[in-house]
């Protein structure tokens, strides 16, 4: 059976590297991205350089209309989806609680929690058994976050982790009985560009002592996590949260 795979916000970072080892797998990849239409491009273009199959698809998955677009593309241009990874993940500007405006946590809540809602329902409409459909995988991507909590950071980041956590736990007793098994990768500091949004691009390098391991993680180690639990390796893990941290 074709393997194909949507990785939202894939055009850089953890996603990037999933869709860049997803590939070599065998999967046909849909990488997704906001912005940065050159960089997905790229992607795509290395992608099928190496005998891939891959599309970049521009769509806000905070955006319900995006999202059913976006879903809709898979399937005119790759075919049935068996694998989805809600990777996309955004954070703001370090502060205490008292200075997180309403409008930023909306915006954090948004791209963080409600797309994974979404994409969720679009996958899960055309992967059920109970809906004439084949099965398949989810992978949530979580954050260490959501067990630290980021005080004086950004503690709506965390806490939409937290959400994204919970997500993961329903949804996998919700239709396990339908052939689809939804899992959880927490990572913990990984060398990205993420860490910038938050005004401190060297994030990972200030803090990777205090990691047992002594080090920040790569995005290939998070892809590496995530593609064993979408694969045959993970025939009977549902509703299982996999810390990727090095210790942390
Ligand atoms: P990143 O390097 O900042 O990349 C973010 C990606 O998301 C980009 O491809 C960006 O696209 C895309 N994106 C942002 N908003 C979007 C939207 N509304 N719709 C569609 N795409 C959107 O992030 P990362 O560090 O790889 O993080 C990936 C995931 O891992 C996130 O869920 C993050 O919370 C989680 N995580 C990361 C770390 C870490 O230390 N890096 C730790 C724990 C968890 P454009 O290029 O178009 O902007």
């Amino acid at each position: 059976m074709k393997e194909v795979i949507l990785i939202t916000g894939s055009s850089r970072g953890i996603g990037a590297a999933t869709a860049l080892l997803a590939a070599r797998q065998g999967y046909a990849v849909c990488i997704n991205y906001v912005r940065d239409a050159q960089a997905a491009e790229a992607l795509c273009a290395r992608i099928v350089a190496g005998g891939g199959e891959a599309i970049a698809v521009q769509a806000d998955v905070g955006d319900e209309a995006d999202v059913e677009r976006l879903f809709g593309e898979v399937d005119a241009r790759l075919g049935t989806l068996t694998a989805l990874v809600n990777n996309v993940g955004v954070l703001e500007q370090k502060c205490r609680l008292a200075e997180i405006s309403v409008q930023r946590l909306e915006r954090v809540l948004r791209t963080n929690v409600i797309s994974y809602f979404l994409c969720c329902q679009q996958a899960v409409r055309r992967m059920s058994m109970a809906n004439g459909g084949q099965g398949g995988r989810i992978v949530n991507v979580s954050s260490v976050a959501a067990r630290i909590g980021s005080p004086g950071e950004y503690i709506d980041y965390a806490a939409s982790k937290g959400a994204v956590d919970t997500l993961t736990l329903g949804l996998a007793k919700e239709v396990a009985a339908e052939g689809i098994r939804v899992n959880g990768v927490r990572p913990g500091i990984i060398y990205t560009a993420i860490h910038a949004s938050g005004g401190e691009p060297g994030r990972v390098a200030r803090l990777a002592s205090g990691v047992p391991m002594q080090r920040g993680g790569e995005p290939e180690e998070i892809a590496d996590a995530i593609l064993y639990l979408l694969g045959p390796g993970a025939s009977y893990v549902t509703g299982s949260i996999l810390d990727v941290a090095g210790g942390r």
